[in-house]
């Protein structure tokens, strides 16, 4: 009787869960690094400020130009 094929399959299993949940980790770690108080606009050079740090997307289209693309402003 193969006693290691429960386990071997018990541990992949947990792996895929580890994996996963350091996948899922990372996604929220990544989009909270690109909240941010000022977001320039990449097109004609506006920044745009906010009371607290908002993700990308609440930055929404350039004020001046319409242009949807902004980085974070340091
Ligand atoms: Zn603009």
């Amino acid at each position: 009787m193969d006693e290691t094929s429960p386990l071997k399959g018990m541990k992949a299993l947990l792996e895929t869960i580890r994996e996963r949940a350091n996948y899922g980790l990372q996604q929220i770690a990544a989009l909270e690094e690109v909240r941010s108080l000022r977001w320039r606009c990449t097109t004609c050079g506006h920044v745009k400020r906010f009371t607290r740090p908002v993700p990308k997307e609440t930055a929404d289209d350039c004020p001046k130009c319409k242009a949807t693309e902004f980085v974070v402003e340091r």
